[in-house]
């Protein structure tokens, strides 16, 4: 059986959870906090980082920290997680859907640019895949209608634009390290805080709207209730479980492209024939191998390759679908159609992707598929 995803574990988790352990610190912004936070600043340069307990808290902490009520408009793809937009739909926004690109499940700027009123006041885009977003172009958006930037890089760790981090862009950025992503610690995410005007608030949001951070810093002799807030830190113990994996990006990281590659190459006259295509990063943009994923004709032959490879016992998983046709959006949404992410919530199905499957396993997922195109070849 070749199941969609396998949790990877380095080894160093055990060992660093004892460590925690024996640290005597085992709640929030202990020793293996800050040690996250560090790697983080210095490998991908980012001002301030936070650890969360998910990506969804970190995207809830942005909310909060832009001060987005209602009557403010913000600006989403439609092909995303629930979290992306649910976040912001707590602080009482109005949601406003723009269409993937149509090669790409990537948000297309002229479809952000369509949807600007004079009550946008935030942009929140996705770097599917890991693969980033069409940047120039949202920047110069962003800084023509003054637009807060937020980039969802939940799939997005220790990937570019050009040779700049993602996550690098937005004034807010959120990261995942759910179990499903390239680095894990079961449930936990991180917040980055390139816009410095909100680093001192974020920092009491996350401590439940204490000043406790500046506290522990030794910056004042008391701490006490300054703003609004919740508890948005996670335990030392996923810190540690999560220091270990950083310890193991780069491996992770070559592991899982390599992934990706074998999976282009075994694919290659398929590929070549046009029988399906491949979401495939723009040449501004890095593969950081989170997902290999494809793009079926329509959806009775998703639904048939699925079945086909069921046979097989493998289990390939399709994403999103489409948040303006969800049940709890439908009755806000403004009835505008967006055909590019219906198209990818109907026919793009994702191949297994995880550290610890083998190159014999990957070809026998793509020789089961080319079993299933056997004989429609043009
Ligand atoms: C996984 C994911 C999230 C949510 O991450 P959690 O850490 O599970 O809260 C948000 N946005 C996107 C695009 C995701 O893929």
């Amino acid at each position: 059986m070749i199941q969609f995803n396998k949790p990877h574990i380095t080894g160093k988790e055990f060992r660093y959870i004892e460590e925690a352990i024996n640290n005597q610190w085992i709640s929030g912004n202990g020793p293996f906090t800050k040690r996250c936070h560090q790697f983080f600043e210095e490998r991908y340069g980012f001002p301030k980082c936070l650890l969360t307990s998910s990506c969804t808290d970190a995207l809830e902490m942005a909310a909060l920290l832009l001060d987005l009520g209602p009557g403010d408009e913000v600006i989403f793809p439609s092909f995303t997680f629930v979290s992306t937009v649910n976040a912001f739909m707590l602080r009482g926004i109005k949601a406003v859907f723009a269409d993937s690109l149509p090669h790409h499940p990537n948000i297309d700027p002229q479809a952000i640019r369509e949807r600007i009123t004079p009550q946008t006041k935030a942009l929140v885009i996705v770097h599917y895949g890991g693969a980033a977003c069409a940047m120039e172009e949202i920047l110069e958006i962003v800084q023509e209608h003054n637009l807060l930037l937020i980039e969802d890089a939940a799939h997005a760790i220790d990937a570019y634009y050009k040779n700049k981090p993602l996550g690098s862009f937005g004034h807010l950025a959120t990261f995942s390290f759910h179990e499903t992503k390239n680095i894990i610690c079961g449930e936990g995410g991180m917040l980055v805080i390139n816009d410095a005007r909100f680093e001192e608030r974020a920092e009491i949001l996350w401590e439940k709207g204490t000043n406790r951070t500046a506290f522990y810093r030794g910056e004042v002799d008391k701490y006490g209730w300054v703003d609004l807030g919740s508890s948005f830190l996670p335990s030392d113990l996923t810190a540690a479980f999560l220091m270990a994996q950083l310890e193991c990006l780069a491996g992770i990281q070559s592991k899982r492209k390599s992934i990706v590659e074998n999976y282009y190459k075994g694919l290659d006259e398929l590929i070549k024939n046009a029988l399906f295509q491949v979401i495939t990063p723009e040449d501004y943009a890095t593969q950081n191998g989170h997902l290999f994923a494809i793009v079926l004709a329509d959806e009775p032959e998703r639904s048939a390759l699925i079945n086909h490879l069921k046979q097989s016992e493998i289990f390939p998983a399709f994403h999103y679908q489409s948040l303006h046709k969800s049940p709890y959006f439908t009755p806000l949404h403004d009835g505008r159609a967006l055909p590019n992410a219906d198209l990818f919530s109907e026919r793009l199905l994702r191949l297994p992707v995880y550290h610890d499957i083998n190159v014999a396993e990957i070809q026998e997922i793509c020789n089961a598929i080319k079993e299933f195109y056997g004989g429609r070849e043009a």
